[in-house]
């Protein structure tokens, strides 16, 4: 519709201005061959047309309104970002032999002025398909960067931060120069930097992840596979990847240490990452019963509610200061 919005110049100089009603209809809900398909799309496009015209209806009432909430929430991602709506916030890391605070895990905050909030549950997938990912993810990049660089400066220690990377980030080559700019800038270790990709994301990428990730590997940056045990990785390909950590899916925590599948699918990852010789981290721990059965079991680090929720940088900074026990 922004296509066909565009106006056009006639010979004669005058511009012209087409409007567009769109009416969608999907395969195979809405129709199993082209004749139904297009006849409901029509039914739809005059949907759009009696409900004023420029806008779009799908045959089926309820994605219309998903649609529709989606474009909203896109369009005011598109502001929130040139209006730094987008803050970075911290979930703590920490060794599970003795609690030690290790570090954190960069997550995204959408702050929206008299807004209620979006999770990033919701808003990173549509960021995603329009996108916007790309500019969200540099800013979160940077701004951990940043952040990672006041607290070395102010001498705390801090051995690890994590920030979280969609697969589109994978593409092209911006990601290893940026990376490498970021690390440069802040005159950052870069060790420091852990960049996180889930197993699902990993396969989407196909062909080109190895080299991908070998590229990011030789900056020095650490690897780690998120929300494992969600995908299908085999072993052999596992072993090929150039990655450092597997973090467990908070799915396979929830009801530790009572649910029998749960604890021999924990178990298992655990014995994978110890026999590739991996760091293994197990996430969502809200109880202690959990990090007990985790520590018995021989898990590195931990993250969870137990520990704490995500928080602004500056609360991050007085637990690295706060004495170590
Ligand atoms: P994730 O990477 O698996 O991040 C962990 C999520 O689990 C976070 O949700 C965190 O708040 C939540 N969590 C941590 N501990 C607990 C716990 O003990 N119990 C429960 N119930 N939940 C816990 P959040 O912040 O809503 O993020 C959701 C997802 O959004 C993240 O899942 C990640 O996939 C994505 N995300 C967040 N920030 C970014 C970002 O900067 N870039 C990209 N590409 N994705 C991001
Ligand atoms: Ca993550
Ligand atoms: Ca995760």
């Amino acid at each position: 519709m922004s296509a066909v919005a565009k106006p056009y110049r006639l010979d004669s100089g005058h511009e012209l201005y087409i409007q567009a009603s769109v009416g969608i209809s999907v395969f195979p809900n809405d129709g199993d061959d082209g004749e139904i398909l297009i006849r409901n799309a029509d039914a739809a496009m005059f949907r759009a047309k009696e409900q004023g015209r420029n806008t779009f209806r799908f045959y089926t009432e309820s994605l219309t309104k998903i649609a529709s909430e989606r474009l909203e929430i896109e369009m005011q991602m598109r502001r929130g970002l040139a209006a730094g709506e987008f803050h970075v916030h911290y979930q703590p890391i920490h060794r599970a032999s003795d609690r030690a605070l290790v570090g954190a895990e960069a997550l995204v905050r959408w702050q929206r002025s008299g807004a209620p909030e979006i999770t990033p549950d919701v808003f990173i997938p549509i960021a995603e398909d329009c996108g916007i990912i790309a500019e969200l993810g540099r800013q979160v990049l940077r701004t951990a960067c940043a952040d990672i660089h006041t607290w070395l400066e102010a001498g705390l220690q801090v051995d690890i931060v994590a920030v979280n990377l969609s697969p589109q980030q994978f593409r092209g080559e911006e990601l290893e120069h940026l990376v490498a700019k970021l690390l440069r800038e802040h005159a950052l270790p870069a060790g420091v930097l852990e960049l996180e990709i889930t197993e699902r994301g990993l396969m989407d990428l196909g062909e080109t992840t190895l080299a991908k990730l070998n590229a990011l590997k030789a900056l020095g940056v650490r690897l780690a596979i998120d929300d494992f045990g969600t995908g299908y990785s085999s072993l052999s390909y596992l072993k090929m990847m150039p990655v450092d950590k597997l973090k467990i899916d908070r799915s396979f925590i929830a009801n530790l240490p009572h649910d029998a599948n749960e604890a021999a699918i924990v178990r298992t990852i655990i014995a994978v990452a110890r026999a590739l010789d991996l760091c293994v981290l197990a996430e969502g721990i809200e109880r202690e019963a959990q990090l007990e059965f985790l520590v018995a079991e021989g898990c590195d680090q931990c993250q969870g509610f137990l520990f704490g929720k995500a928080m602004p940088a500056a609360e991050f900074a007085q637990r690295l200061q706060a004495p170590r026990t």
